[in-house]
């Protein structure tokens, strides 16, 4: 019998959304946080144009595309490292950072992939509380133990969409040993005004700042996610990647999209327009629903049996949005804003549920 590692015999499957809906009926989805539209005409020109050179690997230094982030985003070309999605960079820190006999720390209903990338590596995981819906500072350093190494905090968080206080992040930083890696995942960062703050606290040798094209610019489908780090832990980080881990179509695509802020910054402003107005719906019909600075809004349900009732509601009208029983929310439901032709259709599906569930 060839036996698994039991760390990963240990692991569950990684769950993504279910796309489950009545035979016949195309459902659309609000589960993945994918952007309401695809990315700037430029990328795809420039994605088209590099297909022909597929014969060779992609440039393993990801040359153009780190020159348009670094100019764009005013840091050093040497201290951003690419990635196959932010994800990769998640699970390539775990790997460099975490063994055996440590542990990470996150939040209590913070992104999955955090957990996952450290059990991958063997690593042990605490969760912090949380207040609010929001990461709690005082919490995650009163959780900090002998043997924490690393600590992974999203802000704005994923699935809560609540973005922290200015100055949260430095207190959080100055508040924790200088052996314990912070790692900010800021997949939600365009969508956030001035969120480019968090970037300063690279320099100090200790964080790691992590970005996406998958949100905003709207190239999930390319997987291309990219970090600030420590020129010393850059060099480190690489060894874990794979060498051609970015295809060239996809590094053509984020650099055309990193130099096209225009149409990112008008992506985002009609996202928070129609997330905003969601919200407003949402709420009208009684629902908890946290300030979200993202691109998706946590809908809190009086119960969660009401959640589920409501998901399987929705999604018999064509609607499917992410349960968060996983998250350890099982009375929320996660949305993310679509077009506007979706999102009315998810209001009416989600005002005829709750009103047959208070008439029931
Ligand atoms: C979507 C998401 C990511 C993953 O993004 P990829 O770049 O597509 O791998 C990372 N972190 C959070 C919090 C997310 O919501």
């Amino acid at each position: 019998m060839i036996r698994p590692q039991p760390k990963i015999a240990a692991l569950e499957p990684y769950v993504l959304a279910d796309f489950s809906a009545p035979a016949g009926m195309h459902p659309i989805s609000l589960a993945q946080n994918e952007s309401i539209r695809g990315p700037c005409p430029a990328a795809l020109e420039a994605a088209s144009r590099t297909l022909a050179g597929s014969a060779l690997y992609p440039d393993p230094d990801w040359t153009e595309l780190r020159a348009a982030i670094a100019t764009v985003q005013g840091v050093e070309p040497a201290s951003i490292l690419c990635g196959a999605g932010s994800m990769e960079l998640i699970g390539a820190l775990a790997h460099a950072y975490l063994g055996p006999d440590d542990r990470a720390l996150t939040t209590a209903h913070g992104y999955l992939y955090f957990r996952t990338a450290a059990r991958l590596a063997g690593a042990g995981i605490d969760l912090a509380p949380e207040r609010e819906l929001t990461v709690d500072i005082d919490a995650l350093l009163a959780a900090v133990g002998p043997a924490t190494r690393v600590v992974f905090v999203a802000d704005p968080g994923n699935p809560s969409g609540t973005a922290l206080a200015p100055g949260a992040l430095v207190r959080l930083r100055d508040g924790l040993p200088d052996d314990v890696l912070l790692v900010i995942d800021q997949a939600y960062g365009e969508f956030r005004h001035a969120s480019e703050h968090a970037f300063a606290l690279v320099d100090r040798g200790d964080t790691v700042v992590l970005r996406t094209f998958s949100k905003a610019y709207g190239l999930a489908g390319m997987r291309v996610g990219w970090g600030l780090f420590p020129p010393a832990m850059a060099t480190q980080v690489r060894k874990v990647l794979n060498p051609n881990n970015v295809t060239g179509p996809a590094q053509a695509a984020a650099a055309a999209a990193m130099q096209d802020q225009p149409y990112m910054r008008e992506t985002v402003a009609l996202t928070a327009a129609r997330r905003d107005r969601f919200s407003a719906h949402a709420r009208a019909l009684g629902l908890e629903v946290p300030e979200s600075r993202t691109n998706f809004v946590l809908l809190r349900f009086r119960s969660a049996e009401t959640a589920r009732a409501a998901d399987a509601a929705l999604r018999a009208r064509g609607v499917v949005m992410r349960g968060m029983g996983g998250y350890g929310l099982p009375e929320c439901l996660r949305a993310t804003i679509g077009s506007d032709g979706d999102m009315a259709r998810a209001a009416e599906a989600l005002a005829q549920t709750l009103q047959s569930e208070n008439a029931s």
